[in-house]
């Protein structure tokens, strides 16, 4: 048989690419592994959802980042709903940065495009910011754009289970092995697979994250820079995680633009423990090849970033009380436009990745814009602008 479309990667495009696609009435293969129950001594893939949290706002520097979130957020409640699967936490966000000098050019444009597409927020600065915030110490001069509503986190293993489920109650079929080799001929593609089979579709898409640079997917090199990445998890017990019960996600522009951390507020882990999430590496780490990759992957991140991170958030939060600091490691990729890429580079292969460091919260619709192009349709240009291609 020759699926209509095949998609290799299920990941967060991946999957909701595979569920718009089959929703449509296409006949849909999902094709990726499982997570691996070990990072340190897998050998095969890896992927940058594999966490509870990921940061979710409407508010983006980048204009299409937030629309691209503006359209996905506007579609969790009923994913959830169809799916079964509750993947968001509405505990609101702010994005912060210094309101004139350098740097400010951040938060000053976010507002902008805050502004332009109606996202509703509260604008705090000063003693307005420390009296809703009390537990963070901003220094002087920063604004904090403040969503209180459908904003905070997602867990993005959920979401991918979600999309998952729904695709394959629309009729995908998911199969959980890697992809090894894809090859094109007139009539076909065919997805040779590491468990021995062979999937074919008319057309496939190329989904694999920043592994889908590996040799054998696509045709032509793709211009992904993947950058290996540091977390930092601040373990907190149940008392300290109670005082913190309103803390919001938070993006940071620092005064001095040495770093621009993330922290994720406490969430529970699927080891029972609760973890305040730091990341933001001061420097970029670049991972060249498929191999430098999975080494990354396989390790617990640099330590020397770990300590920075830890410092950062000690003095971002002084009264911070917590158990234990550990770290981890992910990688991002970007594009050198900043926009995902979502493009054919023939007439039956396409790519569907590049996340930017933005691409969790907005999977959705990074994913109906990928079974769009599939499907022979545009990303329409009144509400995204630029290339989405090499
Ligand atoms: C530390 C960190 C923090 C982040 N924080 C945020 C955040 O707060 N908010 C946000 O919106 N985004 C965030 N991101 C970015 C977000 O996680 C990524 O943009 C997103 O995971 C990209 O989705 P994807 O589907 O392209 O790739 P992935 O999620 O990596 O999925 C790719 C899938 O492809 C599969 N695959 C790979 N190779 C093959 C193959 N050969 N055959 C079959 N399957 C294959 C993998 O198994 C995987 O399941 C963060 C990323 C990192 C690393």
């Amino acid at each position: 048989m020759i699926y209509d479309v095949i998609v290799i990667g299920a990941g967060l495009m991946g999957s909701a690419a595979a569920r718009h696609l089959a929703e449509d009435g296409a006949r849909v293969a999902l094709i990726g592994p499982a997570e691996p129950a070990l990072k340190s001594d897998h050998d095969g893939v890896f992927a940058s959802h594999y966490d509870a949290a990921r940061i979710t706002r409407k508010i983006d520097r980048r204009q299409n980042w937030g629309r691209f979130s503006q359209a996905a957020i506007g579609r969790y409640a009923q994913l959830e709903e169809q799916s079964g699967q509750s993947f968001f936490a509405p505990v609101g966000a702010i994005i912060a940065g210094p309101e004139a000098g350098a740097g400010s050019d951040f938060i000053q444009t976010a507002q902008q495009n805050a502004l332009a597409d109606g996202v509703k927020h509260d604008a705090l600065r000063g003693d307005a910011l420390r009296a809703r915030f009390p537990y963070f110490d901003f220094p002087g001069g920063i604004l904090a754009l403040y969503e209180a509503e459908e904003a905070g986190w997602i867990d993005p293993r959920a979401h991918v289970e979600a999309e998952m489920l729904l695709a394959a109650r629309a009729g995908a079929v998911v199969h959980r092995t890697e992809v090894t080799r894809l090859i094109e001929s007139a009539q076909a593609v065919q997805a040779h697979c590491a468990d021995g089979q062979v999937i074919a579709g008319a057309k496939a898409i190329v989904a694999c994250g920043a592994f889908s640079k590996a040799e054998g997917l696509l045709p032509a090199p793709l211009p992904l820079k993947v950058y290996g990445r540091t977390i930092a998890f601040f373990e907190l017990d149940e008392a300290e995680a109670a005082r913190l019960r309103d803390m919001p996600s938070v993006v940071y522009i620092t005064p001095n633009l040495v770093t621009d951390p993330y922290i994720l507020p406490p969430v529970r882990y699927p080891n029972g423990k609760t973890y305040i999430k730091i990341g933001g590496d001061p420097v970029d780490h670049e991972l060249q090849s498929v191999a430098e990759m999975k080494d990354w992957f396989r390790t617990d991140g640099d330590p020397e970033v770990g300590a920075f991170l830890a410092d950062f958030l000690t003095g971002l939060m002084p009264d911070l009380s917590f158990k234990a600091v550990t770290t981890g490691s992910c990688a991002t990729c970007f594009t050198p436009h900043g926009n995902p890429l979502i493009y054919h580079q023939t007439d039956r292969l396409m790519a569907l990745t590049a996340g930017n460091g933005a691409g969790a919260k907005c999977a959705d619709e990074l994913g109906r814009l990928g079974a769009l192009v599939a499907s022979g349709g545009m990303i329409p240009s009144d509400i995204y602008s630029g290339a989405f291609d090499a």
